[in-house]
């Protein structure tokens, strides 16, 4: 069993990059990919955590685009060794984008009566991509609100009083970023992009055009259907196949390191054919790609 989406104290999870990877090798799993916000900080501790365990760590990162209206997330895998300038200097703009909008998110809620600290909200994160849940989870101490799921349906959601957007790379950008940098793109849980399987199919074909590897299948939030047109997709653009829990330890209770969608675990040969696919990236002329 293993794990390709996870998500640690750098951006929006409970657990340090070094109490991920020993959980997940707690519980049997080969291998496990840190995936973080906009941030590649955590991975040299996961990576070092990993080689003291003997289990294999997989360097990645996620970030968040836009294209044609929809917001998506791509996964990028196989970019730590050597995160180049150009994508170090990426992620620090996108983080700052982050700053920018919670800033402004704070502004709204202290209008709706719910002042927060901005200096206990930066040291929420260990290092990081700060987002709504460390927002909704401060809301939660200050007992504005019961849960996280509860700041985000009363004020965090896309619509709600305290909604700020975001700037967000576009799809082509992000997916020049990502393979500049060595990197394997893989699109994110397509099943939660708000389309129907005419504009998924759409996104899909575009993006595979513009480099996209892979599509992330397994996921705790993919029904048979969704698992069943992913799968379509991947065989129809020639994209590998990924699945992950996308864990984010106490932020988000009942998600299972390992297990994709239907309660399934995620086979160790989804990384063979993703390892498989880097190598092959990495070998081909820059134009073949
Ligand atoms: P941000 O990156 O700040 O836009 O926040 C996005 C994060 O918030 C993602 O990791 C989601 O898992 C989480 N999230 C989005 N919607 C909800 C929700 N309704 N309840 C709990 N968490 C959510
Ligand atoms: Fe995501
Ligand atoms: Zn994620």
């Amino acid at each position: 069993m293993i794990d390709l989406h996870t998500h640690t104290t750098y951006s929006d999870g409970s657990r340090t990059p070094a109490e991920l990877v020993a959980e997940a090798a707690a519980a049997g799993l080969s291998a496990v990919a840190i995936t973080d916000h906009d941030t590649v900080d955590g991975l040299a501790e996961a990576l070092a955590t990993g080689e003291r365990l003997g289990i294999a760590v997989v360097p990645g990162v996620e970030i968040n685009l836009e294209h044609e209206r929809l917001t998506m997330d791509l996964l990028g895998y196989f970019i730590a060794g050597t995160p180049s300038d150009q994508l170090k200097a990426t992620l620090v703009e996108l983080r700052s984008y982050r700053d920018e909008r919670n800033t402004r998110i704070l502004a709204r809620l202290a209008e709706l009566g719910m002042p927060l600290d901005a200096a206990e909200l930066a040291s929420s994160a260990e290092n990081g991509a700060i987002g709504r849940p460390h927002i909704g989870e401060a809301l939660r101490r200050r007992g504005y609100v019961g849960s996280i799921s509860e700041a985000f349906e009363l004020y965090l959601r896309r619509g709600a009083p305290a909604w700020v957007d975001r700037r967000r790379l576009a799809l082509g950008a992000a997916l020049r970023l990502l393979r500049a940098s060595g990197g394997v793109p893989v699109l994110a849980h397509p099943g939660i992009i708000r389309t129907d399987r005419a504009g998924l199919e759409r996104v899909v074909r575009e993006a595979a055009r513009a480099g996209l590897a892979g599509i992330e299948c397994f996921h705790p939030r993919h029904d048979a259907a969704d698992v069943a047109a992913c799968l379509r997709l991947a065989q129809n653009h020639d994209l590998v196949v990924t699945g992950g829990s996308d864990y984010h330890g106490a932020v988000k209770p009942g998600v299972r390191l390992g297990i994709g969608a239907g309660g399934q675990p995620i086979p160790d040969r989804v990384l063979s054919e993703l390892r498989r696919r880097a190598r092959r990236l990495r070998e081909a002329p820059p134009d073949a790609r």
